[in-house]
């Protein structure tokens, strides 16, 4: 096989005036829109993501842990979301495309996610915390058996 035979591919790396890097495939010189396509799927899921921002964002108090208490299925590719605001109670109901839903309900996962993440941190700190404070009470002789 000679080399003519062979298509030469190559990666260039390409800033981009965001500061944003992407990597463009070169096959035989010619770009490939492989990293075109990349680049417009990043830009669509930020502004799903800018759009899944304002719907977690709350209209009256700003609070942005806004949460979803109801999900319906609205046509085939929308969904009906009620929304609550843990700070002020303010409620709204909104329709939304899957993927806006589908990011929402990623968002709201993790937020879960790092609820319990928080939760079981701070039990670790006050069993820590009640365990020093035992051994601080046998240290100094301030448990008696009538404590049990
Ligand atoms: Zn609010």
């Amino acid at each position: 096989m000679r080399d003519s035979d062979t298509p030469k591919s190559e990666v260039r790396s390409v800033t981009l005036p965001s500061g944003r890097r992407v990597e463009i495939s070169y096959l035989d010189g010619e770009a490939v829109s492989l990293a075109d396509q990349g680049l417009e799927i990043v830009e669509i899921e930020a502004n799903l993501q800018e759009s899944v921002d304002q719907l977690l964002s709350c209209g009256q108090c700003g609070c942005d842990t806004v949460q979803p208490v109801e999900w319906d299925g609205y046509g085939p590719r929308h969904w009906k979301i009620e929304l609550r605001c843990p700070n002020c109670e303010a409620r709204c109901t909104t329709i939304v495309e899957d993927d806006v839903a589908e990011l929402c309900d990623r968002a709201h996962q993790r937020g879960a996610d790092e609820l319990e993440l928080t939760l079981t941190k701070l039990t670790e700190e006050n069993a820590q915390r009640d365990i020093e404070r035992l051994r601080h009470a046998l240290e100094m002789n301030h448990l008696l058996p009538e404590d049990f």
